[in-house]
């Protein structure tokens, strides 16, 4: 049988790392990463046939479990009809209509084919719009890999030991102010000094990627009106947050309405999609009815679009979101008294479908600082003995976690009963 460290080997020769995108590598974990032949619900297969309970659901977009029939039906239906045309087609128009509807910020949208087209036509926008060059983000916000956001990055770019990357020319970077996370009041002064340079601010409502760190209560409102007093654009990366801390997004979780909204992951079904869109005013200025450049060969692929839209479909259902949350508290609630339990410091943030785990004294994680204040190794010891068990979360201390509707209560006690196991043994007792 083939076995994972065997086809990670093979991939090591032809691909950088063996994987195709970096956070997939295990790294500093002291094993190969896991192959995986196929996925069910909340499970997925490994090439050696071991189960686990996922976790991760392909970082995001799969908020009712892997290969969901009704997604994979709608994929199915459209399949003979060809691939891609490279014309308009009705199918975008229903996409566009659907999120539309969803999200009151957004009067226009424009699709593309990943999160990070998303945020880098988004960017270009808000500056072609102003005028201005520089652009605010938070520090461990991640925002995808165009050049302008590849600093002081979070996700993969963190956990590699890399936040800012090689090859970002500085004078591009300089444009690219970084504050921490949750402070209004670095916010503030930042544009008490810039402000009319700033094209707009960046942000993650919940950050997702230096683990889960929900916004404290005023920090996004704070940004809305630090915004709008200095004519700059308000972007939400709801990549991640889109369609999974509430149905729409974390605009409608915490109230705030953002310019421009980034969308990825749950929007495309499983399929390479992202899309941004907002105010008619910012839109209209995109290309071809204005003069902001974007564009895209297989944007609005047909078959990424009837995934997508049956998968938002399917989860406008009332009281999904609710029931995802709930299911979401009890995981997390479980961990922490287990962890309790044995004496191990570990405290868990949530927001609607996704959550955080970090093993750390502190009452909160509220910023990058205190992200990777938190304790690697205990982590790095419990992803690994929790994988031992059958449990697949995020390889890595600053990913969050997602849960899917696929997730039962016994999956969830299968995975609390695993727990209680590997943190007898994490020693801090
Ligand atoms: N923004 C956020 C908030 C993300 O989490 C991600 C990816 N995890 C991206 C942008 C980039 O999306 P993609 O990987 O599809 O380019």
């Amino acid at each position: 049988m083939t076995t994972s460290a065997q086809l990670f080997e093979q991939a090591c020769r032809h691909i950088p790392g063996g994987v195709n995108s970096p956070v997939r590598a295990f790294k500093g974990m002291e094993r190969a990463p896991v192959f995986i032949e196929r996925a069910q619900g909340a499970y997925l297969y490994d090439v050696e046939g071991q189960r686990y309970i996922d976790y991760v659901g392909s970082w995001g977009p799969l908020i009712t479990g892997h290969a969901d029939p009704d997604v994979l039906g709608a994929v199915r239906d459209r399949l003979d009809d060809g691939l891609s045309f490279g014309t308009p087609t009705a199918i975008e128009t229903r996409m566009a209509e659907l999120i539309c509807d969803i999200m009151p910020s957004i009067d226009m949208v424009r699709m593309v084919n990943s999160g990070t087209e998303a945020t880098m036509s988004a960017i270009r926008l808000a500056r072609g719009h102003t005028g201005r060059d520089k652009i605010v983000k938070f520090e461990g916000n991640y925002h995808g890999h165009s050049d302008s956001l590849l600093v002081k990055a979070g996700s993969g770019a963190l956990t590699h030991g890399e936040p800012s990357s090689p090859g970002v020319p500085a004078s591009l970077a300089e444009h690219t102010v970084t504050l921490p996370y949750n402070d209004l009041d670095a916010v503030r002064a930042c544009f008490a000094e810039l402000g009319d340079e700033i094209a707009g601010i960046i942000v993650e409502p919940v950050a997702g990627n230096m683990n889960c760190i929900p916004p404290q209560p005023d920090f996004l409102k704070g940004l809305r009106e630090v915004c709008d007093a200095h004519g700059s654009v308000l972007i939400f990366d709801e990549v991640m947050t889109g369609f999974r801390v509430a149905l729409g997004g974390a605009q409608a979780h915490f109230g705030v309405t953002p310019d421009l909204t980034c969308l990825g992951k749950i929007v495309g079904g499983g399929m390479p999609v992202g899309a941004f869109g907002g105010t008619r005013e910012l839109m209209e200025q995109v290309s071809p009815l204005g003069p902001i450049y974007q564009a895209g060969t297989l944007a609005g692929n047909p078959l990424a679009m009837a995934a997508g839209i049956a998968l938002l479909e399917k989860i406008r259902e009332p009281g999904f979101h609710d029931a995802l949350g709930e299911r979401v508290a009890t995981l997390c609630d479980g961990l922490e008294a287990r962890a309790e339990a044995a004496g191990v410091d570990l405290i868990t943030q949530r927001a609607g479908g996704m959550f955080g785990v970090f093993f750390t004294a502190q009452r909160r994680v509220d910023n990058f600082a205190q992200a990777t204040a938190c304790d690697a190794d205990t982590f790095r010891r419990f992803f690994l003995g929790m994988l031992e068990e059958g449990v697949y979360l995020a390889p890595s201390p600053f990913e969050a976690g997602f849960m899917s509707s696929a997730h039962t209560a016994a999956d969830i006690q299968t995975t609390l009963d695993a727990a209680e196991r590997v943190l007898a043994t994490l020693g801090q007792a």
